[in-house]
C-alpha cells in the first residue's frame, strides 16, 4: 500500500526549501495541510494579518496546483482534526516544519507523543530559521543573552543547505473533505483593507521578485541608508518571513554565495530574527512578562485619551503619527519608526509595553510573537542586551536626523504638506504666519502635542528612579 503523508502547515507556505513537503513529496501521497486551530494564538492575530494569511492560503494553493498538488483547508482543534484526517486518508504519517510559538510548540510536542503511541509516523523539521533555536548556547549551555555574542557563535556554525525545490507531487483522491479558503471567513466584511491590496502581492514567487529587487537595487546602500525611512533601502521582507514564504537558509546561502560584501549588515538582521526566537524559546513568557524583573514594579500611568492618540496618529509629534498611520494603512511600519512610536508610548505616556505589542500584534501583517515581543521588550528597556531605559528618544530630533526633508510626514500625515522642512517635524514651534500659509490650524487641523517632550522625560526618568 502506498504512503500517504499528512503536512501540517503553519508558517511555510512555499515549496523551496520546504523539508517537510520535501521529505513528504519523496515517501509516496501528500496531503498538504492547513488547520485553523482557535486554541493557538497564531490563529488570534489581528485582522491585518488574518487577511494576509488568506491571500497566501490563496497563493500557495495555486502554487500548489502548478505542481499537480493542492492545499486542503479545515479548522478545529488540531489534533481532533488531524485524527478525523487520518481515519478518512488512512493517512500512515504526519510531517511538519517546527513552529516556535510557545503555546504551539508545547501543543506540538503533546501530538507527536499522541500521534506516534498510534503509530502513525511523525516528522519535524527546521524549516523557519537558520539553526534550530536551542543550538546556539554558550559553553555552559546557557542561552545567549547579549546579541553580538549570539551573532558571532551563529557565524561560526555552517548553516545547513536549502532542501531541493518539491517540483511535482502525488494526491490522493480526497477531493469531498475539508473547507474553502473563504470558508475560514479570514477577510474582514469591511473592505478597510484596499491600501493593503495595492501594496502586497502575496505568495512565493511575489517574495522572490521582491528579495531580488532588493539584492540588486537597495543592498549596497543598506548599511547607510536602512535607518531613512522614505529612502526604501530596507527589503520589506518581514511580511513574508512571518508566513514562510521566502526561506530564510535560502537567502542566507544566496547572499553568501553572491560574496557581495554588502550583505552581512542584512544578514546580521536576518541573524536578529533567529536571536529573538532562541529568547522566546528560553523565555516563553517574555511576550508578556519584562525579562527584568524589576520592571514587574514599574509604575505605569496608562492614561486613555493618550491611547487613543496614539493609535490614531495624533500625538502632535508628526515622525509619531506617521508611523502610526503608515501602520493603519499599510500593516506595516519602518524599523526605526517603530521604535520611535514605541519608546514614545512606553516613555512620553508611560503606557504599559504589553499593551503597544498587542496593538503592533493586531494591526502589523508581519505581526511575529519573537520579533514583536523582543522589539518591544527592547525599546522599553526591560528586555535582554536592551536600549537603556534612560536613553529616551528625542521624537523631533530623531525626525530632523532620520526623515530630514520630511518626505515621510508628508506622505502619512498630508495635513502638514505645506509646511517647510524647518517645521515639519516640529509644527507647534513654527510662527503663526507659516502655519496659516500652509494651511495648518494648530489644535484643529493636527494636533498640539500631547505632552510636552521634556517634562515627559523628566516624568520616565522619576518612574525610572522607583525601580533601580
Ligand atoms: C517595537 C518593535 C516591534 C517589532 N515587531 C516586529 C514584528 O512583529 N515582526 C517582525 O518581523 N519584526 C518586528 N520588528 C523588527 C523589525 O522592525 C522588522 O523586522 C523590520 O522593520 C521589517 O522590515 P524589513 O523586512 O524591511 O527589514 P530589513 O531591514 O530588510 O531586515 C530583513 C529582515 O531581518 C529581520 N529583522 C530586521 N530587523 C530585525 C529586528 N530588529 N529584530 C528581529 N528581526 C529583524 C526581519 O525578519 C526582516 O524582514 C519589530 C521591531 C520593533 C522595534
Amino acid at each position: 500500500m502506498e504512503n500517504v503523508i499528512i503536512v501540517l502547515l503553519r508558517q511555510d507556505f512555499r515549496i523551496h526549501d520546504q523539508p517537510a513537503l520535501y521529505q513528504a513529496s519523496l515517501q509516496g501521497k501528500v496531503i498538504p495541510l492547513f488547520i485553523l486551530d482557535e486554541h493557538t494564538p497564531y490563529a488570534k492575530k489581528g485582522e491585518a494579518s488574518k487577511w494576509w494569511l488568506h491571500q497566501n492560503l490563496e497563493a500557495f494553493h495555486s502554487t500548489l496546483k502548478s505542481i499537480n498538488g493542492r492545499l486542503w483547508i479545515d479548522k478545529g482543534k488540531t489534533q481532533d482534526v488531524l485524527t478525523r484526517w487520518i481515519k478518512e486518508t488512512g493517512a500512515t504519517g504526519v510531517y511538519w516544519n517546527r513552529n516556535y510559538d510557545p503555546n504551539v510548540y508545547k501543543m506540538d510536542k503533546d501530538l507527536a507523543l499522541s500521534l506516534s503511541s498510534q503509530g502513525v509516523e511523525v516528522k519535524t523539521f527546521e524549516g523557519n530559521l537558520l539553526l534550530p533555536p536551542w543550538k546556539i548556547r554558550k559553553e555552559d549551555g546557557s542561552p545567549y543573552k547579549v546579541y553580538s555574542a549570539f551573532y558571532r557563535r551563529l557565524r561560526k556554525e555552517t548553516i545547513p543547505k536549502p532542501v531541493p525545490q518539491v517540483k511535482s507531487m502525488n494526491v490522493p483522491d480526497i477531493k469531498h473533505i475539508g473547507l474553502l479558503i473563504k470558508e475560514l471567513c479570514l477577510i474582514p466584511e469591511i473592505p478597510w483593507y484596499k491600501v493593503m491590496d495595492s501594496i502586497w502581492e502575496p505568495g512565493e514567487k511575489a517574495a522572490m521578485r521582491r528579495f531580488h529587487r532588493f539584492v540588486n537595487n537597495s543592498l549596497e546602500q543598506y548599511h547607510s541608508g536602512r535607518d531613512f525611512p522614505s529612502d526604501r533601502h530596507h527589503s520589506t521582507l518581514s511580511p513574508y518571513l512571518s508566513l514562510g514564504i521566502i526561506s530564510v537558509r535560502s537567502m542566507f546561502h544566496f547572499l553568501i554565495e553572491s560574496e557581495n560584501t554588502k550583505s552581512e549588515t542584512f544578514i546580521k538582521q536576518l541573524i536578529w530574527r533567529d536571536f529573538s526566537y532562541s529568547i522566546l524559546l528560553h523565555f516563553p513568557n517574555s511576550p508578556e512578562k519584562p525579562l527584568y524583573e524589576k520592571f514587574e514594579r514599574f509604575q505605569w500611568e496608562d492614561d486613555l485619551v493618550n491611547w487613543e492618540s496614539w493609535t490614531k496618529g495624533k500625538t502632535g509629534y508628526p515622525i509619531v503619527d506617521a508611523g502610526m498611520r503608515e501602520l493603519w494603512a499599510t500593516g506595516f511600519m519602518h524599523n526605526r519608526v517603530r521604535m520611535i512610536v514605541a519608546s514614545f508610548l512606553t516613555k512620553h505616556l508611560l503606557i504599559p509595553w504589553q499593551k503597544g505589542a498587542d496593538w503592533f500584534f493586531n494591526t502589523l501583517i508581519d505581526a511575529d510573537l519573537a520579533n514583536n515581543s523582543m522589539g518591544w521588550q527592547w525599546v522599553a528597556g526591560s528586555g535582554l542586551d536592551a536600549s537603556p531605559y534612560f536613553r529616551i528618544f528625542n521624537p523631533t530630533t530623531q525626525s530632523e536626523k532620520f526623515d530630514k526633508q520630511g518626505q515621510y510626514i508628508r506622505r502619512w500625515v498630508p495635513e502638514l504638506n505645506k509646511l517647510p522642512n524647518k517645521y515639519i517635524h516640529k509644527p507647534s514651534e513654527a510662527p503663526l504666519e507659516i502655519l496659516t500659509s500652509a494651511g495648518v490650524v494648530l489644535g484643529e487641523s493636527y494636533p498640539l502635542p500631547i505632552v510636552d517632550h521634556r517634562s515627559a522625560r523628566k516624568r520616565a526618568l522619576e518612574h525610572y528612579d522607583h525601580i533601580k
